[in-house]
């Protein structure tokens, strides 16, 4: 969906249920606001229960102060001011108190963003800025004078966070990839150190865009299994946005239609609101003339090409996997039967492989081997359809939470050769 044609009040509103819906802000807490090119600012309003927050509940400031609408403007309206007034290329902010930014925010410190390569590239230059009275314009000037100083997104001592951007989803994405950087690594540290990119391995990132040849693709040609593909994968990324296993601006989900050709996500745009029509279809190597395909798309196609009984492949960051990823570990499967059949044994890949060994990437995956963790970029699944693939990965990140979870009572106990074998027998695996 194509946020950019939404009202600021229609954009808002939406953005607030999903910031509340994530669990990233409560009823009272958290306010988010555009500045418009009339410089009147479009903000959510003060005391108004935030799980239900319509696009009528929506109030402008107009830029000589008056107030239009059925509420008072948040409280903390000033520091938004503040921020626009200093930062005239910031266009939306979003302000909240989401566990893991405040836990950075009460330890008065600032996340390394060079976890992982979204985080590095979206969260921006981050900042710290000192305590100052909720509402106050002390607290305004506090922020803006840290948003002067080129800082993208701002960590406020003893409060929370806030994130500006060129448009209300760049700054949310900002915010959600801000927040899963933090939750990633309070994880890490459970088992282990974090390790960190390197500027080479950031600059191989950032050259892996995928440039293929177009093809002028016909929509009347359109079969009923490439109907069913392009359903299935818009609801599985927006559920899995949902359950937090992609963010809406990192993961890749492919299926494969037939020998030739399979349908893999965008990039970059917004993978919680992606429509049937936004995938991409890859034919014989090419891409549907005028769409730009994911980043991940020729790992994708080494997967495809190398085995023809791989249904559908997806690349996610779901935060317990990625605390592992930025360890450089694997993740232990032999934890309980399910975790073991239905993801078994999890292979661990360096950080170029995904970007420039595709040969090695198709040797692992197998839908033997299903799953690998990629350092510092997430894990990877292939599996026999897109509900397989999405099953395995909420499988996949519930033993990696189990793992983590047990690091405070002592560590796990894994099952032993035998159990494996016992049941391998049982399941046929
Ligand atoms: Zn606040």
């Amino acid at each position: 969906m194509r946020y950019e044609y939404l009202h600021p009040t229609e954009e808002l509103a939406l953005t607030m249920h999903r910031i509340y819906q994530y669990k990233m802000t409560t009823t009272s807490g958290g306010n988010l606001s555009i500045i418009d090119e009339n410089r009147d600012i479009w903000i959510t309003p003060a005391g108004v229960d935030k799980g239900t927050l319509t696009g009528k509940d929506i109030v402008c400031v107009k830029s000589d102060g008056t107030v239009i609408g059925l509420h008072r403007p948040s409280s903390e309206f000033p520091f938004h001011k503040a921020i626009y007034d200093v930062r005239p290329d910031i266009k939306a902010i979003v302000h909240a108190h989401p566990m893991a930014l405040v836990a950075f925010s009460i330890a008065h410190k600032v996340p390394d963003t060079k976890l992982f390569p979204q985080a590095w590239w979206s969260s921006g230059r981050v900042g710290f800025a000192p305590y100052g009275v909720p509402g106050s314009e002390d607290l305004g000037r506090k922020i803006a004078y840290e948003f002067t100083a080129g800082y993208d997104s701002v960590i406020l001592q003893n409060h929370g966070v806030c994130c500006g951007g060129d448009n209300l989803q760049e700054a949310f994405q900002r915010f959600e990839t801000l927040e899963l950087c933090c939750k990633t690594l309070i994880k890490a540290h459970l088992i282990g150190a974090p390790k960190y990119l390197t500027e080479q391995q950031l600059q191989l990132h950032s050259k892996s865009d995928v440039k293929l040849d177009g093809f002028d693709y016909n929509p009347s040609m359109m079969t009923i299994r490439e109907k069913e593909m392009r359903a299935q994968l818009c609801q599985f990324i927006q559920r899995g946005c949902r359950q937090r296993l992609f963010t809406g601006s990192t993961g890749s989900f492919s299926a494969r239609i037939d020998q030739d050709k399979f349908l893999i996500t965008p990039h970059p745009l917004d993978r919680y609101s992606v429509l049937p029509e936004e995938i991409v279809m890859i034919r014989k190597g090419k891409a549907e003339y005028g769409k730009n395909a994911s980043r991940a798309t020729l790992a994708h196609k080494a997967v495809y090409d190398t085995h023809p009984d791989i249904q559908a492949i997806a690349n996610a960051n779901p935060v317990n996997c990625l605390a592992f990823s930025v360890c450089q570990k694997t993740i232990d499967t032999y934890t309980i039967p399910e975790s073991y059949v239905f993801v078994r044994d999890v292979s661990l890949l360096p950080f170029e492989v995904s970007f420039n060994d595709f040969d090695r990437l198709a040797q692992v995956l197998t839908s033997k081997s299903p799953a690998a963790v990629l350092c510092n970029n997430g894990v990877m699944m292939v599996g026999k359809s897109v509900l397989a693939v999405y099953d395995q990965l909420e499988v996949l990140d519930c033993s990696a939470e189990a793992v983590l979870d047990s690091q405070s009572i002592g560590g796990h106990m894994p099952m032993s050769r035998e159990i494996i074998e016992e049941l391998s027998r049982a399941f046929n695996l």
